[in-house]
């Protein structure tokens, strides 16, 4: 069952969105978001809201962000042509490079700006959260770079599964607290978190790593991630001559596609697609397509689409790509696919493996697994529009996922002869 929204209703969520009026005062993005959670954790996340309110928009903290984005993160990243990527696919290809960015991924934008922000708030320490170790790393490096004591906790499936990142984590100074409970993975790391939130919401900053969560998280992972999108909708002005026909992102949470696409909404005649990983097969617990395959219900305190069975029980998720693998997604892309603005597929793995290295032998890009999703569907699109120009947020590098690639042989030889 799916939250009807009429088409008049539509047009006004649509026309609030592009004003900025959504979240409205309850968190909510039309019918999506909120905030669900116990009378324990609503002092932490009402002096969040009163902090964010206090200082994300002010001068003051807007400079100290722009300075570490561009001196630290090396921000603005590159738009790229991918001319020979666009003669194959007969599409004109552009891509958005977080890849390049501080830590390799887009990651590091949120973690830096959430940083910066306990900071202000007189956060003696952080915590964060970490699945595959992406956002723990961000974390544990912005921590390191404003000299905050940082904890990151992470299950233990996952520290078996990414030893590398736990290794990194570490070196830059951060405690890594394994967790043995629930599923031992990120929705087990996330309730581990919050519960130590609550022993101390004055002197503990909790830094989330996606557009997912309570409120006020989706709107301030959003104000943060938002940079790629304004630097992109400049940048392919200047360098294309014109916005892309159709722009295209990942989606695990969704804090890079909704960093991408919130600017790019109210351009009418921009396509948004937003891609899903579709692991193995369409049964549930064989993919990680929440958007795609699943319904309404409440995870980790926010009302958005969720995959669970007919009881409400939460399901497991696969996919190759450990970023993607995740049973909940952002409540503002529940709303963008409910009033028709953005639309959601999902890609296989095994059509993510072969477009991450078709991208490396024409582009010399190693992106990531998760990016590559996003390629495979751009490539399926470019076959029914030729000529069209398309923007793709290729939201990371694939350095980090070299143990997992080299469980599958190159086919780069394959792709030379065609
Ligand atoms: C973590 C990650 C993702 C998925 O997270 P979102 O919040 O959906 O962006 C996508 N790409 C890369 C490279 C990642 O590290």
């Amino acid at each position: 069952m799916r939250a009807e929204i009429s088409a008049a209703e539509a047009e006004l969520l649509l026309q609030a969105t592009i004003k900025g009026e959504l979240p409205d005062t309850r968190g909510r993005f039309g019918p999506f978001g909120g905030r669900y959670i116990p009378e324990t954790l609503v002092p932490a996340f009402e002096r969040l809201e009163q902090g964010i309110a206090d200082h994300l928009h002010t001068d003051s903290f807007q400079n100290d962000y722009r300075r570490e984005l561009r001196e630290w993160v090396g921000r603005p990243t590159a738009l790229s042509h991918a001319p020979r990527l666009s003669e194959r696919w007969g599409t004109d290809v552009w891509l958005k490079r977080e890849d390049l960015a501080h830590t390799g991924a887009h990651k590091i934008n949120n973690a830096i700006g959430q940083a910066l922000l306990a900071k202000r708030l007189g956060a003696k320490r952080v915590i964060a959260e970490t699945g595959a170790g992406q956002h723990g790393v961000a974390s544990a490096a912005a921590c390191a770079r404003l000299g905050l004591p940082c904890r990151v906790y992470m299950g233990a499936v996952d520290i078996e599964r990414q030893a590398p990142n736990v290794d990194r984590m570490l070196r830059l100074g951060a405690e890594v607290l394994p967790v043995e409970t629930g599923d031992k993975t990120l929705r087990a790391a996330i309730d581990e978190a919050l519960r130590e939130w609550v022993t101390d919401p004055d002197g503990i900053y909790y830094l989330l790593g996606s557009a997912v969560g309570a409120h006020p998280y989706p709107y301030l992972v959003r104000e943060l991630q938002s940079v790629i999108g304004h630097e992109a909708r400049q940048q392919i002005i200047e360098q294309a001559g014109g916005l892309p026909d159709v722009a295209f992102a990942c989606v695990g949470g969704g804090s890079n596609a909704i960093g991408l696409f919130y600017p790019l909404v109210g351009d009418a005649d921009i396509e948004l697609i937003g891609v899903e990983a579709g692991g193995t097969g369409d049964g549930l617990g064989q993919n990680a397509a929440t958007l795609a395959t699943g319904t309404p219900g409440v995870l980790q305190g926010c009302y958005s689409i969720i995959l669970q069975d007919e009881h409400g029980n939460v399901q497991e998720t696969h996919s190759v790509s450990a970023g993607l693998d995740y049973s909940g997604v952002g409540p503002e892309h529940a709303l963008f696919q409910a009033i028709g603005r953005v639309k959601y597929i999902s890609a296989t793995d095994s059509e993510a493996l072969e477009a991450l290295e078709e991208l490396c032998e024409l582009e010399g890009v190693l992106t990531a697994l998760e990016t590559a999703h996003a390629y495979a569907a751009a490539k399926k699109w470019s076959a029914d529009n030729p000529g069209k120009r398309i923007l793709i947020g290729n939201s990371g590098r694939g350095d980090k996922d070299m143990p997992t690639l080299t469980k599958y042989p190159a086919r780069t030889r394959s792709y030379a002869a065609t």
